[in-house]
């Protein structure tokens, strides 16, 4: 059986500069990111919601909700 969902990763990429510091801190591989672009979720089901990714980018552009029981806290 999978593992409940702990985290929803939102990103707003109106304020992304495309560093890619969130996809190289997350300890889950949550991000998938290539030099030219932004990160992209693409494993949202692995996120702890450590919040390590929401307290490195220097944009604040993330925002991570925790998740438990099934609800967003
Ligand atoms: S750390 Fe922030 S600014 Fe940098 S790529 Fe990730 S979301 Fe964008
Ligand atoms: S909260 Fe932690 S596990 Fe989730 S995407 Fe960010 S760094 Fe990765």
């Amino acid at each position: 059986m999978s593992q409940p969902k702990r985290g929803k990763v939102n990103i707003n990429y109106k304020r992304c500069k495309g560093c890619g510091i969130c996809s190289s801190s997350c300890p889950r591989k949550v991000y998938q990111y290539k030099k030219i672009g932004r990160p992209r979720v693409v494993a949202e089901e692995k996120c702890t919601a450590c919040m390590l990714c929401q307290y490195l980018c220097p944009d604040f552009a993330i925002k991570i909700e925790k998740i438990i029981s099934g609800v967003v806290v």
